[in-house]
């Protein structure tokens, strides 16, 4: 695996590798790797030639410093599994590469930045899509990989993918999870053993609310939902929504919905999401 850590070195690398007509494969992510980040590299490898994953933790997208300061930076085991996993290019950068002077991003993603995560992380997506998009001018991939694990993140690519016509086709792949349900995240890490265990109730949530989709009303899932959050002093439930899954919004009907959460588990800020239909 090539690694490289200023935007110079890797736009020349590239360059040579574009006369060969080659098909580039990105995987943005904020390193702490594990298995979910893996999935998104095999998937690129399956559809490109060349994969390239980034690993940079953003301070522009961060709304609260010590989530930022706490987040893990275990980069040589990360460069290991980046290995392992058969990825081409690493492009690991420090904060100055990134922001060198300072900058104004303007780009309003719209109605996506008022509800949910949107709501609740203010100035969130400003600055997921001031990174993603400097990336993708400076990669200028082919095809980029998100997981569905950051499902709104992802609607607010997509947008921001169309809204500028920057002509990269986008996947979104499932969400990979641990045996007993909770989804992978490089935060699971900062859980003590008593805080994994109440964490569980996220993906349980989940779970009874797609098996009772189709027999229960809206309101009495999500009433019922709601209990898994009840009666535990850990958990500290920021949302629980079923809306429909293309713009986020209150279902009309039973169609194309998802439900999503976010929750604290003592201090640690999880999500997760799942597809009801
Ligand atoms: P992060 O490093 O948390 O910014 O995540 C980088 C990418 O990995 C994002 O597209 C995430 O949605 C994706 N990702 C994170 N956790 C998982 C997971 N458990 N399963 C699949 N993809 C994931």
């Amino acid at each position: 695996m090539k690694s490289f850590k200023t935007k110079d070195s890797l736009k020349n690398y590239l360059q040579s590798l574009k006369k060969g007509n080659v098909k580039i494969g990105l995987v943005p992510t904020m390193g702490a790797l594990h298995q979910g980040h893996v999935s998104l590299i095999e998937v690129s490898k399956k559809h490109c030639d060349i994969t390239i994953a980034t690993i940079f933790v953003n301070p522009t997208q961060f709304n609260n410093v010590d989530d930022l300061l706490k987040y893990p930076k275990p980069i040589n085991q990360d460069q290991k599994i980046l290995e392992a996993a058969g990825c081409d290019i690493l492009f690991n950068p420090e904060t100055r590469e990134m922001y060198d002077d300072p900058e104004v991003w303007d780009y309003e993603v719209g109605e996506l930045n008022t509800v949910l995560e949107g709501y609740f992380r203010p100035g969130h997506y400003k600055g997921v899509t001031q990174i993603v998009y400097k990336l993708f001018n400076l990669v200028k991939p082919d095809l980029a990989f998100f997981g569905q694990k950051d499902y709104q993140q992802f609607l607010v690519i997509k947008k921001m993918t169309e809204d500028f016509n920057l002509g990269i086709k986008l996947y979104a792949c499932p969400i990979i999870r641990e045996t007993d349900g909770l989804a992978m995240s490089s935060r699971n890490i900062r859980l003590s053993p008593t805080e994994r265990i109440a964490a569980l109730q996220i993906s349980k949530s989940l779970y009874f609310t797609k098996k009772n989709y189709t027999v229960m009303p809206i309101a009495d899932l999500k009433e019922k939902a709601l209990k898994f959050y009840t009666n535990n002093s850990l958990l500290n439930l920021e949302y629980f929504e079923i809306v429909s899954n293309d713009g986020l919004k209150p279902l009309s009907n039973k169609k194309n919905a998802i439900a999503l959460v976010a929750c604290t588990v003592g201090n640690t800020r999880l999500i997760d999401n799942m597809m009801l239909d």
